[in-house]
């Protein structure tokens, strides 16, 4: 057991962005085979483990979650990019699916609507923040303004951004106003955790067929994917971008392997549930009067007539 926690440990490591380090995607890998760590073990004893940690996980994130709630000081913000078919929806539902959902808020991006549009490009995020003690989803987010929108430059035309503003700086702005925000948000008490779910083109193809093969999952198909994927290689550079900018000590990115979605879940919920627990959080102490306040309830209960 002792060597698995390391393997597992050194695994995790190799998957967290290093605060100014320059990014390579290549480097990280989409599948599991890379990781040098796992060369002696088959992928159905690989699978079983994963499957078994990932239960783990769901129970440790499930306590951890109730101690966040009653010690009400800290907020997790859980942030999920990439590529279409990546399977944001399917971790959250997986990892989140023993957690009392009054705690959870999962809050999906789209194009921004003409009411987003007239404020600031951070204020429909904001709104959306986790408050204390709860853990809020971002399944898109905030990076989508570094990311689709740096992909396709003319999306910026309909901001209504001041005059000179689209200049040469324009990305490290951006980049610099969401180390700023986060790092206020990790001030007053938000841990914040982003993932990047880094799948393969050859398994988003795979996906996107499977989509348009099976009828069940017609409804997910949309033409947009496809005329995404024609900028696979522009949104991968820019993704680099993005990591190498944004990863820092008080909001890592980390780099999954998304090819397998048993490996992706596992490692996130891992990663997640680790970090709520490091929070050291503490159920709140009873006072005197409180505890003198229950004593009394329970005598009085116990002394009803039937
Ligand atoms: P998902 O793939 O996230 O599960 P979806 O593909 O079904 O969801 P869509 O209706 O396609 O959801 O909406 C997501 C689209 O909105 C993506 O193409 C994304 O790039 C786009 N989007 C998100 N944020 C922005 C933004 N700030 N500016 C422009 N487009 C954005």
């Amino acid at each position: 057991m002792g060597d698995e926690w390391m393997i597992k440990e050194r695994i995790i490591k190799k998957t967290l962005v290093i605060p100014g380090k320059t990014v390579s995607l290549k480097d990280f890998g989409t599948g599991w085979a890379h990781y040098t760590e796992l060369k002696d073990i088959t992928k159905e004893d690989l699978k079983k483990a994963a499957e078994e940690l990932l239960e783990e996980n769901r129970q440790a994130l499930a306590s951890a979650q109730e101690l966040l709630w009653a010690s009400n000081i800290y907020s997790v913000l859980i942030v999920l990019q990439g590529m279409d078919t990546a399977g944001k929806d399917g971790t959250i539902r997986h990892v989140m699916s023993g957690v009392n959902p009054q705690g959870v808020d999962v809050s999906s991006f789209k194009v921004p609507t003409p009411e987003e549009v007239d404020h600031d490009f951070l204020w429909r995020y904001s709104i959306k923040l986790p408050s204390r003690g709860s853990i809020g989803i971002f399944n898109r987010s905030y990076y989508e303004d570094v990311l689709v929108v740096r992909v396709h430059p003319e999306i910026l035309d309909r901001m209504r951004l001041p005059p000179g503003k689209k200049n040469g700086k324009f990305w490290e702005e951006r980049f610099e106003d969401i180390n700023a925000f986060e790092r206020h948000l990790a001030h007053n008490g938000t841990l914040i955790l982003k993932f990047f779910l880094h799948i393969s083109k050859e398994e988003q193809k795979k996906r996107l067929l499977k989509r348009l093969e099976n009828v069940e999952k017609h409804w997910k198909f949309s033409q947009s994917d496809l005329a995404e994927r024609q900028y696979w290689d522009s949104y991968q550079d820019i993704y680099e971008k993005m990591l190498e900018n944004t990863s820092t000590e008080y909001a890592p990115w980390y780099v999954i392997p998304a090819d397998f979605k048993w490996v992706a879940r596992t490692l996130i919920a891992d990663i997640i549930s680790t970090k709520i627990q490091a929070l050291d959080l503490h159920y709140p102490e009873v006072s005197d009067e409180a505890m003198a306040n229950i004593n009394r309830a329970k005598t009085e209960l116990n002394g009803e007539k039937k």
